[in-house]
């Protein structure tokens, strides 16, 4: 099948839906490789090792000329959508969470689109994991920020003039952003604790020489979905949270937040309050800023300071490690395709296979993904 790979168009977006690496494979798999003019400019990625690779760079209108399908990391911009070949088959990050009027625009374009980020969490479809791939750097990329803001060293470090204290971080959230900030914090020598509310955090938490530091009651023995995600926990849960929170958080000096319910605004879990018990430096790193933040003065894609306190709202921690980023997500879509063709490579998206089931939102003009219609 013909792949089109677009320049993203989206502010902030540095990331590129493919790589010379996966240029090849898709070649090599019988696929045709159109790439617009610049689309990997900003993860590095100029177009002469495309074309080495064997891709066919042009311009918008080229690159989507007969497209079957698009590969993209974000939904294209309304312009880009007019523009795309009815019947083609969109993949990418499209932010589908409850928003109905996107699905229901895809369909009435005649566009099958799949998002990336209803892949299921199944061992089968653990390549094709969007989410993991770039939380996972999300996690890394949290803690070095952090490292630049704060105004101190992370390692404990013991020098003629005296000694520099280890940095004390905390991070919120075990999933898979904040086990890879666990991780990062640690090799830089900061002394961490975490908290999560799905018990299967605790052991992973411990794991990585971390302190955990969690409600574990009942509503916490059950906090974990069939899907791995975290449910949404009750007030009473939140007001205990809240408690133990609060006098932890006043003896740190970095804090990583990444708590997230899919399709729900991020929990609030660090009040004014709270920050205002912090030490004057301290780092608060809210990755879950796009999804509202988990604290209260987070503002997206700003670093707000208040009362000596940093709180960065981050909304492309990914997008800050770009190369790699794409690097990964392109080979996401790589591990995808075998699903979306036939025996003889032509478009075909495999419906009935539950991997694809999961990420539908639209075919043949209706929308199809349950949460959706
Ligand atoms: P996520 O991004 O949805 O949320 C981040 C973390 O925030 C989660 O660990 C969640 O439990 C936690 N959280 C939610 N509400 C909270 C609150 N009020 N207080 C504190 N923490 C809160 O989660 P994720 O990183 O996508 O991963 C969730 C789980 O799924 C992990 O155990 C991960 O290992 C697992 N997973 C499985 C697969 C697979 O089997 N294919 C793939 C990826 C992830």
């Amino acid at each position: 099948m013909k792949i089109a790979i677009l320049k993203e168009r989206r502010d902030g977006e540095t990331r590129v839906a493919a790589t010379p690496e996966t240029v090849k494979k898709l070649i090599g798999a019988g696929h045709e490789i159109h790439v617009e003019k610049g689309a990997g400019e900003t993860a590095s990625l100029p177009d002469d090792l495309f074309e080495a690779a064997g891709a066919k760079m042009g311009t918008l209108a080229a690159t989507l000329k007969d497209a079957d399908a698009i590969y993209a990391v974000r939904t294209p911009d309304d312009a880009t959508l007019a523009k795309l070949p009815k019947g083609c088959l969109l993949v990418g990050l499209l932010e589908p969470h409850g928003d109905k009027a996107k699905a229901k625009s895809f369909a009435d374009a005649g566009i099958d689109a799949l998002s990336m980020e209803f892949t299921p969490r199944i061992t089968r479809a653990q390549a094709m994991d969007a989410l993991s791939s770039q939380s996972n750097l999300a996690g890394y990329r949290a803690v070095i920020e952090a490292s630049q803001i704060y105004r101190r060293a992370f390692p404990m470090m013991m020098t003629a003039a005296g000694t520099v204290a280890a940095a004390k971080a905390f991070i919120m959230g075990a999933g898979v952003a904040g086990l890879q900030a666990i991780a990062t914090a640690r090799r830089l020598g900061a002394v961490v604790s975490a908290t999560d509310v799905r018990p299967a955090a605790k052991e992973q938490v411990a794991s990585l020489g971390a302190k955990f530091i969690a409600v574990e009651d009942e509503e916490f023995k059950a906090a974990e979905t069939s899907g791995g995600y975290a449910k949404e926990m009750s007030k009473e849960y939140q007001a205990k949270q809240a408690e133990l929170v609060a006098s932890h958080i006043a003896k740190q000096d970095v804090v990583v937040t990444t708590a997230l319910i899919p399709g729900r605004p991020a929990p609030k879990l660090i009040t004014k309050a709270m920050v205002e018990t912090m030490k004057p430096g301290s780092v608060i790193i809210d990755i879950a800023a796009a999804m509202g933040g988990n604290c209260e003065l987070t503002k997206p894609d700003e670093i707000v300071e208040h009362k000596g306190v940093s709180i960065a709202g981050f909304t492309n921690l990914p997008g800050r490690l770009a190369a790699d980023a794409s690097a990964l997500y392109a080979r996401n879509l790589v591990n995808l395709t075998p699903l979306l063709v036939d025996d003889d490579g032509k478009l075909a998206p495999h419906w009935d296979d539950e991997v694809i089931v999961g990420m539908a939102l639209t075919r043949d003009g209706k929308v199809v993904h349950e949460t959706l219609k």
